[in-house]
């Protein structure tokens, strides 16, 4: 059930890695497998399959898989194919489609490769997916994951949360696990380069021409230049400046000299694929209004304290505020009962306080109490309240700095005192944009054919945004017969 939220919220951050970087490794000089260079790596294939698997697990539960089975074969049937040709056929390959706009593709070691669905919407055909996930495959079977981890390049890895979280308050949150550490690695350029070069190899042995590759950083790079926060391409994050790249693609490609692209790639092929697909985020999901994050699957509703940001996952809704210093997060406990959860909590050994005292939170039954933990950077206050809802006992924690709580204390227990069921249809039947092939009927502009498109209607999104999903301009000429991906309200 991909909507299960997650119960552990004291998750210790990158034990395992820990674990792998003080444990007994293998020799720590190696040549890898796949490069054929020498290289300091102090973690065995082994070992990068299980961190991977971890990994994998988190990832998926937190960002969910997107729920489309064809699709998901498809993408996967791809991957495969590519892989079992790779330096490494053996390690256990899987390819997954996530639920999430961001225009994205990242590996774990060990083989685990996802896009995003707001990727797949981008690509043209399917060379440029194969062109992508070979990429990905390459920082795979280059081990570009561990060998960064060996360098002890441990410190980079907590940019996830980081970005939105002192670091205080980051040791109970719920999204600090190794996995989602992991996804947040970037790698350097020189591995950028690796990957990429990888990549042409494996599109060139499957018969894909990697030219198309150059299109796709093109794409990358307008998406990024486009920006907005929901598409924030983190693509870009975790893979570094594209400057030179499509030079150094060319580069490649002249390097594989003469090869036959068997795959002549019929584009209608694969558009058909992501025909219908949900696009930009999906508010099903949740999404926030007027202060108010709803969650229109889980039927409930919270206020979010003015000028605080929302981060929302599978697993938790956290808020946060805008000088990263406080913070509210919604969970699901996982126990049975408020008296269950409360003693979890309060029976841990980082946390302080006298559990919780019953009372009621708009008409639900609760638990509602003080608490404080400390960490390593200091101590933290906060307030939890457990509340039984449709058969869950939700945990919301709201917490900041001990220094700062007196200023934070009346928002948080005002934002937790709010949630409520949602019953309002209005919300509880918001349905997410999806994109629509159409094809074109006479000869036109993209822009003549968006205009014919949204007549009489709200255009749901901008021509520049058509334009980009459809790797054209504008002014661009659409022939008679050429499919379009548009993208309908619902
Ligand atoms: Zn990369």
């Amino acid at each position: 059930v991909k909507q299960k939220l997650i119960r552990k919220v004291f998750r210790g951050v990158a034990i395992l890695f820990v674990a792998v970087l003080l444990g007994s490794g293998p020799a720590a000089c190696q040549t890898n497998r796949t490069t054929g260079a020498q290289q300091f790596n102090m973690i065995s294939m082994d070992q990068e399959i299980q961190m991977g698997r971890e990994a994998d697990r988190e990832i998926s539960e937190s960002m969910g898989i997107y729920p489309d089975e064809k699709l998901q074969k498809y993408v996967s049937e791809i991957g495969l194919s590519i892989a079992a040709k790779s330096e490494w056929p053996e390690l256990p390959w899987s390819f997954k489609v996530i639920d999430d706009a961001t225009v994205n593709a990242f590996a774990l070691p060990g083989g685990f490769i996802y896009v995003t669905r707001g990727i797949l919407a981008h690509f043209n055909s399917e060379a440029q997916l194969a062109g992508v996930l070979g990429h990905e495959i390459g920082h795979v079977t280059a081990r570009h994951s561990s060998v960064r981890m060996s360098k002890a390049q441990i410190t980079q890895l907590g940019v996830g949360l980081a970005m939105v979280l002192e670091p205080r308050l980051q040791s109970i949150a719920p999204l600090a696990g190794a996995g989602m550490q992991i996804m947040f690695l970037s790698f350097s350029r020189e591995d950028e380069r690796d990957a990429d070069k990888l990549g042409v190899r494996y599109m060139a042995e499957m018969g894909y021409n990697p030219e198309t590759l150059i299109a796709v950083m093109e794409t990358l790079g307008r998406v990024s230049e486009a920006g907005g926060e929901e598409r924030l391409p983190q693509w870009l994050a975790s893979h570094p400046n594209p400057e030179n790249r499509q030079e150094n693609i060319r580069g490649h490609i002249k390097d594989l000299g003469k090869h036959d692209f068997r795959h002549n790639d019929d584009p209608n092929e694969f558009l058909d694929k992501v025909d219908n697909i949900v696009y930009g985020g999906d508010p099903r999901e949740g999404f926030t209004r007027d202060g108010v994050f709803y969650h229109p699957k889980l039927k409930f509703s919270v206020k979010v304290p003015t000028g605080w940001t929302v981060i929302n996952r599978k697993q938790a809704v956290i808020a946060v505020g805008p000088k990263r210093d406080a913070s509210v997060q919604l969970t699901m406990s996982g126990e049975k009962s408020i008296e269950a959860a409360s003693r979890k909590l309060f029976g841990s050994e980082e946390v302080q306080g006298s559990g919780t005292t019953k009372t009621r939170i708009n008409d639900l039954a609760a638990g509602i109490g003080p608490f404080k933990v400390k960490t390593e950077q200091g101590p933290l206050d906060g307030t939890v309240a457990f509340i039984d809802y449709d058969g869950h006992i939700y945990q919301l924690m709201g917490y900041s700095a001990s220094g700062n709580w007196a200023q934070y204390r009346e928002t948080v227990n005002d934002s937790l005192r709010s949630f409520n069921r949602l019953t309002d249809p209005k919300y509880l039947d918001m349905k997410p944009m999806r994109i629509d092939l159409a094809t074109a009927k006479g000869e036109a502009t993209l822009q003549d054919f968006y205009n014919e498109y949204y007549k009489g209607v709200n255009a749901a999104v901008s021509i520049d945004e058509i334009a980009l999903l459809n790797q054209l301009e504008p002014k661009s000429p659409i022939s008679a017969g050429t499919k379009i991906k548009m993208v309908k309200a619902p």
